[in-house]
């Protein structure tokens, strides 16, 4: 697919109550939230549920973008809703398709913040990286939204929302259930630590699993954490995800530069929540993220203490080949030390796939995220920098 120039699109308007406060959004409540937002705007408490069942419908399987197309509600009812409502979705600012045919999307969200996700197309899925705050606070050397200072955390209809919005672009609203679904899989991997925003992380995957709208299987969704371990107990039992850990390191020497928060949570600790971790059927496997840096991490030797951690865990280990950024610290493993530590870890009996990069030429690879703004102020600041050097 040829790569296309980006398209911008206007600002969303959000409609704001007299005050000038925002209307509450129905995208991004949970049903018990929900049921009493209509309660509270009057609805008779016999007909809430179904109201409820009607709405989620609309909102999550129709993908209605205003309440007007809610035909199934009386014309009053619409009415109602319109005034005390809103139905708002993060607002598409640039789109950037590859010569691979992922799409990086920009979003612009309330408060003028922007933020990215990334829709990745395979043969027998699609998959769609979503990201859960703006910047991080953690400081992963070799990761560039570590390098962007975290602005917030998005809110669960930011979360939801980034899904919702593929589906607009792929036009994949109101498909038969059995229907082969463009957006099949959903990783957190995104911009921000999905386990410092926890609570908004698990209402926004619990409305995308829920049954009777985007419906998507708690095993199509894979949260990875850089090793929150107090919050993976919690992810484990309020969402049932599956899990992977960006481990990249097989020393807590190591790893306490590459992964900061293992200054907090060693090695030790976040492995024994990994073997903790709830599964619900024997091929349910936590995946082991390794960025290969050169020199850094991808020895031989380091492949086999690898193997030696997280033995007795139900594993995969995914390879990613380091995603240079502009001024970044390292470099990428050459290919043949990536094979060489591929084929330890393979012999031990563990499937290594070695993550393709996708979307290199729109920066949209593992770690490559961070907002243009944020990138145009930087180089802004630089110019500014120039000049008065001059
Ligand atoms: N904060 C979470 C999720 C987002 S990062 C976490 O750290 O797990 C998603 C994955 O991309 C993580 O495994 C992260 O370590 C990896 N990553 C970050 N920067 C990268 C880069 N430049 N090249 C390759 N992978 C990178
Ligand atoms: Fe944050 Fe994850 Fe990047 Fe580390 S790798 S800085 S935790 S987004």
């Amino acid at each position: 697919m040829p790569a296309t120039a980006p398209i911008t699109q206007d600002f969303i308007t959000i409609p704001r109550k007299d005050g000038g406060e925002a209307l509450p959004n129905l995208i991004g409540m949970t049903r018990v939230q929900l049921s009493k937002a209509l309660a509270d705007v009057g609805t008779p408490p016999k007909q809430i549920k179904m109201r409820l069942g009607q709405i989620w419908q609309w909102i999550y399987t129709k993908g209605v973008l205003d309440f007007d197309q809610m035909t199934s509600l009386s014309k009053d009812f619409r009415s109602l809703l319109a005034v005390n409502f809103q139905l708002a979705r993060p607002e598409i600012v640039t789109r950037q398709i590859s010569t691979d045919g992922t799409r990086k999307y920009l979003l612009r969200i309330a408060g003028g913040h922007e933020v990215e996700a990334v829709y990745i197309p395979e043969t027998n899925r699609g998959t769609l990286c979503i990201s859960s705050q703006i910047g991080c606070t953690l400081t992963c050397p070799f990761c560039h939204t570590g390098t962007q200072k975290l602005v917030r955390n998005l809110t669960t209809a930011e979360i939801v929302g980034q899904i919702m919005v593929a589906r607009d672009d792929l036009d994949e609203w109101g498909k038969e259930p059995g229907a082969k679904r463009l957006v099949s899989n959903i990783v957190l991997m995104g911009m921000g630590e999905p386990l410092y925003n926890t609570d908004n992380v698990r209402d926004a995957m619990l409305i995308a699993m829920d049954d009777a709208g985007i419906s998507l299987s708690r095993r199509r969704i894979t949260l990875s954490t850089s090793g929150v371990v107090p919050e993976i107990v919690r992810a484990g039992a309020e969402i049932g995800c599956m899990l992977a850990i960006s481990f990249h390191a097989t020393t807590d020497i190591v790893r306490d530069k590459l992964v900061p928060i293992n200054r907090k949570h060693k090695i030790a600790e976040l492995l024994q929540a990994c073997r903790d971790y709830p599964r619900l059927s024997n091929s349910e496997r936590i995946t082991f993220e390794y960025v290969m840096l050169k020199d850094v991490n991808d020895s031989d030797a380091d492949a086999r203490r690898l193997v030696r951690l997280i033995k007795g865990i139900p594993a995969k280990i995914n390879l990613i080949p380091f995603n240079p950024w502009p001024g970044s610290p390292y470099e990428r493993s050459s290919w043949e030390r990536i094979e060489a530590f591929a084929e330890i870890v393979n012999n031990a009996g563990y499937a290594s796939p070695v993550r393709t990069p996708r979307g290199e030429d729109i920066m949209a690879a593992c770690g490559q995220l961070k907002s243009a703004t944020e990138r145009a102020r930087k180089s802004r600041a630089t110019i500014a920098k120039e000049i008065e050097g001059e």
